[in-house]
């Protein structure tokens, strides 16, 4: 019977958990989502932990140990997430994800030790899979935690790096196979955990820059499957259903994201975008570009006069903790007769729906906020695009320069509009450390200082006209 309720529990849970992941395609409902999977998964593990039963009819014993640990884990990933600054949101998914990794790691230890000659070779695999891909996962995830806090600068290749990757590979398809086949040696396993934690370290070792989210996105999809092996282990349906969901979602995602930067994932991986050194076309805006500065009174001015004005938010919007003082600046627009939209690029910020999650912060209507689709092809009949914080995203070099290291990623149009504004502090280059040909353009104005800052002033400018 009692069985029978948790059984009925998992379904609701593994039900919650894919509407949920649904609603977090929008970002109307995203929050709504996000609780409702969260629930689910609270009832799923308080389900099993006071109605789960052996085949011998014991129920789970140590509760003491597991409401402590569920509640210093509540504790931790509430304050960190209720602390963490938007900008260093991904290293915070790393870290998480990585422990995802470990959890399954650390699964696949203990259920070794119960594994003997005849265990059947199914379940030996699962544990088996389970260790190298949760391992993975967890030292891939250190790593990248550690590049993206600054921790850790370099992505130089050790000395003989790809060879001593290729070497690990082979040796965890080897002992992967090994054991499956019935060799429970402890010491094969323990040494498969090893090249597995290695094998981690050095995958993420050479990625860095833009590629990073797309790197943890993959991670974390490792860590669903990794999951979801503990899942089959237990035989437990809402373990597989969150593992499978976590995995395709992650892999999906990963997916999307190569395609926005125009990139293969085996690029991604082998090809060391962030890692290589600046290009010729990179090195900061050294160039010997002509800029014409502007002020926030022209500014204002030009926006006051005109009928459509596009928002650009990026990076820097995020770093000034500028949301809320350009939605004051739309409001102002838009009282006096403009049409106010805001451009999304789908890899601006550091994450995927950065620039979303920020603008929503300060209540901006979601259907001002308009996909990068369909918004280029807006740009031409835009009197004023305020270009804010955002700057590879809007780099035409990507249009035309096959020199560029970001030709190819599909940019924002900005430079299509009639004037555009570019609000940053300095000619400094954006992530992908390259030079913006858009600065010199004829039709683009600099309004340097920080995004606040500017903005207020823009703000106050308009609110005396
Ligand atoms: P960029 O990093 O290209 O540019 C941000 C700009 O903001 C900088 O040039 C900087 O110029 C300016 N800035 C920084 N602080 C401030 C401030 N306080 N006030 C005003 N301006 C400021 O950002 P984009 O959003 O255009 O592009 C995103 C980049 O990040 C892409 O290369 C993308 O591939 C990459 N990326 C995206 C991820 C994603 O999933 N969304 C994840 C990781 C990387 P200055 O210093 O002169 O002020």
């Amino acid at each position: 019977m009692l069985n029978n309720i948790l059984q009925i529990i998992y379904l609701l849970a593994s039900v919650s958990f894919i509407i949920g992941l649904k609603m977090l395609s929008g970002p109307k409902t995203a929050r709504q989502g996000n609780f409702l999977a969260a629930a689910g998964m609270g009832l799923a593990i308080v389900a099993t932990v006071f109605l789960f039963q052996s085949k011998n009819g014991e129920y789970l014993g140590n509760k003491i140990w597991i409401f402590a640990g569920i509640a210093i884990g509540t504790i931790l990933g509430t304050l960190s997430a209720k602390k963490v600054k938007m900008t260093a949101m991904p290293q915070m998914v790393s870290l998480f994800n990585g422990m995802g990794g470990a959890c399954a790691a650390a699964i696949s230890l203990i259920e070794f030790t119960h594994l003997d000659a005849s265990s059947p070779s199914g379940m030996i695999f699962v544990v088996v899979a389970g260790l190298v891909i949760g391992s993975v996962s967890f030292s891939g995830s250190i790593i990248a935690y550690a590049k993206l806090q600054e921790i850790m600068k370099s992505t130089k290749k050790l000395p003989g790096h790809n060879l001593l990757t290729a070497g690990l590979l082979i040796g965890i398809v080897v002992l992967t196979a090994l054991l499956t086949v019935g060799q429970i040696n402890p010491t094969l396993f323990y040494l498969l955990f090893a090249l597995s934690l290695g094998y981690g370290i050095l995958f993420v070792i050479p990625i860095g820059g833009a590629d990073m989210p797309v790197v943890i996105s993959l991670l974390n999809s490792f860590t669903g499957v990794a999951a979801a092996f503990g899942g089959f282990l237990y035989d437990n349906q809402v373990m597989q259903t969150g593992g499978i969901l976590v995995g395709s979602a992650g892999t999906l995602l990963t997916v999307l994201m190569c395609n926005a930067m125009n990139r293969s994932l085996t690029n991604v991986l082998f090809g060391a975008f962030g890692g290589s050194a600046p290009t010729a076309a990179g090195s900061g805006q050294k160039s010997e570009m002509a800029v014409r500065s502007t002020n926030a009174s022209d500014v204002a001015m030009i926006m006051h006069y005109a009928q459509k004005v596009i928002i650009v938010p990026g990076y820097g919007l995020a770093v000034a903790q500028a949301q809320h003082v350009i939605h004051e600046m739309e409001m102002l627009l838009e009282k006096n007769g403009v049409t106010v939209k805001y451009a999304i690029h789908p890899v601006a910020g550091r994450m995927p729906g950065h620039m979303n999650v920020l603008l929503a912060e300060s209540n901006v209507a979601y259907d001002k906020l308009v996909e990068m689709e369909e918004i280029n092809e807006e740009f031409a009949t835009a009197d004023v695009v305020y270009v804010v914080g955002a700057n590879d995203v809007v780099n035409p070099a990507a249009r035309h320069d096959p020199s560029s290291p970001i030709y190819g990623m599909p940019i924002l149009d900005v430079d299509k509009a009639k004037t555009v504004i570019v609000s940053k502090r300095s000619m400094a280059a954006g992530y992908a450390n390259i030079e913006n040909e858009l600065f010199g353009y004829a039709n683009c104005m600099m309004l340097f200082g920080d995004a606040k800052k500017t903005l207020s002033e823009v703000v106050a400018e308009l609110k005396s006209m």
